[in-house]
């Protein structure tokens, strides 16, 4: 025991050494609050409301100049909407099966949490939407999955999240926090193996300022955008990341500030919320390339079912020579796509709004069009051979109305044999990085021993155990999902400390 935890150690040493302390004489002003909260993303903005709503006083440092938003949904279950719904689940059906997808890895405390509490969290979320006018519909009900379960869990808020993080702020405003933006954390302040005591921050004039406090919720995202961790922590995720889905902002701050002061990590590699269909350099792909067409690697040939949910499809893609894969389809496309309907979370648009998005996306070049098949290979690149064998099979499979190969269902088994003939090439699409410090079921973040860190709360994706292996959209929303239910109950239970 003791040499495995010299050994952790060791390895602390090598990769996070903290950097060194910030002398007392640059720190030009403190300030004294209840709760600080780290980061105005769904999760600090959630504690952060909850807090001051406690009678804490709060103080929010983030490190942009607005709160963060993204997406529309929040994955829940319990509220009082989907109860006027009739929306029911089983719940040890419904945690076996998330437990399934995390290869059984995660926390099931924790996921277990998010399920009890969710939603009167979600109801105190729709008391204060309701209140600000905004209205809220339950996505994807009813939705019945072919390849998975599929939950009705997604809240989907008019505006987005983006509506929902502007009450949020005004919320808290209203209730006395005080919000400091372009006010990066740097330090998390913590008495020798003892309570955490507050943070130093970079103000915007880029002076140093302390702000004590009883306690300290970290809610700044993921690492998306910090590489090194990246490669350390989510390394096979790093083909997905282009410059156009994740936050310039999530740079693991919080994740390092925490090892900083001898917070314990998920174990490796985490995982990260990537789906399929990017199109390199291009906004095209959703519509597109997400669908359950033939998929080819770069050598031509197929390599699996390709009905699978968009976070299976992209690794099952990432794994191609090149982390990249062709999709393929043709002149019927009209018929199929109104068969195909959504049966993956794969976003299938109207048809009329289709066509816009082929032409577009045939117009700039990123998928191409062609007379015939071998023209398609010959632009695609592809050899030509293996590319035709591989077309021939699978039109045969579709004759034949059963995929012998790899299981596809046969409504999915579409022939690519009319003109014109469409492929665009395409790989994963990293959104955020879902792993981080170990925490309690009270979000109270551990050390390496497993021990409390007295003081120090961690909610979102800067928290860990909840997430693992892959990212389950079987559950629509259940990254906000967490974020705000662990975002409230970290602010509730960071309050409750201070009283
Ligand atoms: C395009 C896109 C669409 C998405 N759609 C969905 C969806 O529909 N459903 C879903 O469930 N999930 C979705 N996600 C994922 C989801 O948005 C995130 O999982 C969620 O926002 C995490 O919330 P968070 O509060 O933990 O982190 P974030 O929202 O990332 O907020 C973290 C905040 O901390 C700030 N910060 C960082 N470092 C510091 C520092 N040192 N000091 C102070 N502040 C700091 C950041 O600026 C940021 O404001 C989407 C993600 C993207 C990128």
């Amino acid at each position: 025991m003791a040499a495995e935890k010299d050994q952790r150690k060791v390895r602390r040493e090598e990769s996070e050494r903290p950097p060194s302390a910030i002398p007392v004489s640059d720190i030009k002003e403190t300030t004294t609050a209840d709760v600080v909260v780290v980061g105005a993303g769904l999760a600090g903005a959630c504690a952060a409301v909850s807090a001051a709503e406690s009678g804490a006083k709060t103080i929010v440092l983030e490190k942009g100049l607005t709160t963060m938003a993204h997406g529309n949904y929040n994955g829940v279950f319990g509220s009082r909407l989907q109860k006027e719904l009739g929306i029911e689940v089983d719940r040890a059906h419904l945690l076996t099966d998330l437990m399934r997808w995390r290869s059984f890895t995660a926390d099931q405390r924790l996921v277990a949490l998010w399920f009890d509490e969710g939603g009167q969290v979600m109801d105190w979320l729709l008391d204060l939407t309701e209140a600000a006018g905004i209205s809220v519909i339950v996505e994807s009900y009813p939705w019945t999955g072919e390849w998975t379960d599929h939950y009705s869990a997604g809240h989907k808020f008019e505006g987005g999240n983006a509506a929902v993080l502007s009450m949020l702020e005004s919320k808290a405003l209203e209730l006395g926090a005080e919000i400091n933006y372009q006010t990066p954390a740097v330090r998390l302040l913590r008495k020798q193996d003892g309570r955490v005591t507050g943070v130093v921050a970079e103000t915007p004039e880029g002076d140093y300022k302390q702000f004590n406090a009883k306690a300290v919720v970290l809610c700044t995202g993921g690492y998306g955008s910090n590489r090194e961790m990246m490669e350390k922590y989510s390394p096979w995720a790093l083909s997905a990341v282009t410059s156009y889905y994740y936050p310039q902002l999530n740079t693991g701050d919080g994740h390092k500030m925490g090892l900083w002061i001898g917070a314990a990590m998920d174990e490796l590699p985490h995982c990260s919320m990537v789906f399929d269909g990017r199109i390199p350099d291009s906004l095209v792909y959703y519509t597109i390339a997400r669908q359950a067409w033939l998929n080819v690697n770069i050598r031509g040939e197929r390599y699996g079912n390709e009905m699978t949910p968009a976070s299976v499809m992209a690794r099952v893609d990432m794994l191609q020579p090149g982390h990249v894969k062709w999709s393929v389809w043709d002149g019927k496309w009209e018929e199929e796509v109104a068969i195909f309907g959504d049966p993956m979370g794969q976003l299938m648009p109207p048809a009329p709004e289709y066509r816009e998005t082929l032409e577009k996306g045939v117009g700039e070049g990123h998928i191409i069009e062609a007379s015939t098949i071998e023209e398609l290979a010959q632009r695609m690149e592809v050899p030509q051979e293996t590319f035709l064998a591989t077309v021939a099979r699978y039109n045969e499979l579709a004759s034949m109305g059963e995929d012998l190969d790899f299981g596809k269902p046969a409504s999915r088994l579409t022939t690519v044999e009319k003109p014109p003939f469409y492929a665009a090439k395409t790989g994963g699409a990293f959104y955020v990085t879902l792993g981080g410090l170990k925490v309690t079921p009270k979000l109270q973040v551990l050390d390496t021993d497993t021990n409390v860190i007295p003081g120090l709360y961690a909610a979102g994706n800067v928290s860990g155990g909840f997430f693992a292996s892959l990212y389950a959209i079987t559950v629509p929303g259940i990254s906000h999902g967490r974020a705000l239910t662990f975002g409230r109950l970290a602010g509730l239970n960071a309050a409750a400390e201070t009283t």
